[in-house]
């Protein structure tokens, strides 16, 4: 059976517990364990996926079309390890199901309640397919003292007293502020956090301090003796200069080694790390940098296209070059008055991401076409993949092109998708369906042309799967028209119906892709499309 970690935080919020999970699964790894992360979201919502990007940061697709919160996200650059449906649960989600047994009479009668209906079902979900894996990391979402996390922590505590002794670990990530005025580090919210989570019958194992200064080894035993934990698990976590250097650094503090000590692990095996030194030294040694503008609608919240970021990352690592990235709001493009020239000329590649809504959508148009027009490298993701067609139809001939999703339009280049063939079978849907869990999602395969540029960039490949996470899909029946304006399909969904993938052959590096491939890219294995995107616009560079 699987040894349980779970994660939990106080304080604050932000102190990065996904990417210190991320890190803490990506160190036992490196030491040979098979390990596997899982998210817990206290939140009413079933899943992210209807949750405005400001509130909640990107939403995460999985292989198996889960929406996720952006930490899974994490997980996976920093373990290579696929997430499933089963790895992020929400509050909501346990209500519904807990609400739908109980209408249909499933509790015979019983009165259902906290404990033991959502805690049951909660422990269920945190003891599922627990496979072959070593160790099964659970982050809880929040804050220790939410009302909201009360019943995860509750199901928290009876795991650790119903598992074996050995089989399960705390640990709390927390603050340890500095304050100027005084010149001290201050030990004291630590403490009431910890209290906190004892008053609920978790006693942590390990602290995790997230502090801007170093911990002297006084504030150090401090909070030792004050949390009732060992001095060598109070490990220091300081800021880091990348997120790419946080495993090395917490290794350094001796976060895994107490960690499997705490385990009763002694004879484990060191740490092979020498992946994470090589991108670490990709990365902060760079040779060169490009610049590339990416012209979205989230633009003031970087978190709304955090895996777009880290993908970009990736595709300067494989370069070798630092990647900078500009955030461009579409709905600038779109005054009078504005100057797209001066704006984008300075960018050696333009990337339109994925979105939703009409705002800023002929502000996105217009970014195509610059690109189109200046042979500047442009990469279009989803909705980016859609403004490229309704330029290339537009520029084809057919005025008013323009997609369903912003209003009613008599050339529909782009419309909702009522019927489409998935893992399951045929998918129906209609304009008024529900809008959670309703999407295309998750990977879908296309058929790459052998002869176009994409196949290459994809090594040859003839067939590709990639994840999906849209509702309306660009048409067929405007294909003369594109072609019309130099704009091809070089990738198609298997029955030939959906279109996957379009680039422009008279053009360096155009290519628009109704998937997400940023999705899928980590830094040891940056994703294709965006290490040669990211190499056309070093090229560009040279250029200008
Ligand atoms: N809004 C578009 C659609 O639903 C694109 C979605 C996206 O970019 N993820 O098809």
């Amino acid at each position: 059976m699987a040894r349980y970690i779970f994660i939990t935080g106080g304080v604050v919020s932000s102190l990065g517990k996904g990417l210190m999970a991320a890190s803490l699964g990506a160190l036992l790894q490196a030491r040979g364990y098979k390990v596997r992360i899982r998210k817990f979201d206290p939140y009413l919502n079933v899943d992210p996926g209807t949750m405005s990007p400001y509130q909640h940061g990107e939403v995460y697709v999985t292989d198996d079309g889960a929406e996720t919160d952006l930490d899974l996200g994490h997980y996976e650059r920093f373990t290579g390890v696929s997430a499933h449906q089963g790895d992020n649960i929400t509050s909501g989600r346990v209500y519904r199901d807990i609400i739908a047994k109980e209408r249909r009479g499933d509790y015979l009668g019983a009165t259902v309640q906290v404990i033991p209906h959502v805690t049951d079902a909660i422990k269920q979900f945190a003891l599922a397919d627990q496979g072959d894996h070593d160790f099964i990391l659970c982050e809880i979402g929040g804050t220790v003292g939410d009302i909201e996390s009360l019943p995860f922590m509750e199901a928290i505590r009876q795991l650790r007293n119903e598992l074996e002794p050995l089989q399960t670990l705390s640990v709390h990530v927390t603050l340890v502020p500095y304050i100027s005025a005084a010149g001290e580090l201050k030990t004291k919210p630590t403490q009431h956090s910890v209290r906190e989570l004892a008053s609920l019958g978790i006693k942590p194992d390990v602290l995790l301090c997230r502090a801007e200064h170093p911990i002297p080894d006084g504030e150090r035993r401090k909070i030792a003796q004050f949390c009732n934990v060992r001095q060598e698990a109070v490990i220091p976590a300081l800021d880091a200069s990348s997120i790419y250097a946080v495993p090395l650094q917490y290794h350094a503090e001796g976060l895994d080694t107490e960690v499997l000590r705490a385990f009763g692990i002694t004879d484990a095996p060191e740490p092979d790390l020498s992946r994470w030194y090589d991108i670490l030294d990709r990365y902060e040694n760079a040779e060169g940098e490009v610049t590339i503008g990416v012209v979205g609608k989230y633009v003031g919240l970087p978190d709304a296209y955090k895996s777009l970021n880290e993908a970009l990352v990736h595709g300067g690592m494989a370069n070798r070059v630092r990647v900078n990235i500009k955030w461009i709001d579409a709905e600038i493009f779109e005054q009078p008055e504005a100057d797209i020239a001066a704006q984008l000329e300075p960018m050696h590649g333009i990337l339109v991401p994925g979105g939703f809504g009409v705002r800023g959508s002929e502000g996105k148009i217009a970014s195509v076409r610059f690109a189109k027009e200046r042979k500047v490298p442009f990469l279009g993701i989803c909705l980016g993949m859609q403004m490229a067609c309704i330029e290339g139809a537009r520029a084809g001939g057919v005025e008013g092109a323009n997609s369903t999703e912003f209003g009613e339009t008599a050339e529909p280049v782009v419309g909702i998708i009522t019927e489409w063939m998935s893992k399951e079978g045929l998918q129906t849907r209609g304009a008024d369906t529900d809008l959670g869990g309703t999407m295309r999602l998750g990977a879908y395969e296309a058929k790459l042309d052998g002869n176009s540029h994409v196949s290459s960039i994809y090594g040859g490949a003839a067939s590709i799967s990639e994840r999906h996470r849209h509702r309306y899909e660009v048409n067929l029946k405007y294909q003369d028209a594109l072609e019309r304006d130099g704009l091809i399909f070089s990738g198609m969904s298997p029955d030939g119906l959906l279109p996957e993938i379009v680039e422009r052959p008279d053009h360096p590096w155009f290519v628009g892709v109704q998937f997400h491939p940023e999705l899928k890219s980590k830094p040891f294995d940056p994703h294709p499309l965006f290490a040669g995107f990211v190499s056309a616009a070093l090229q560009q560079a040279r250029l200008v």
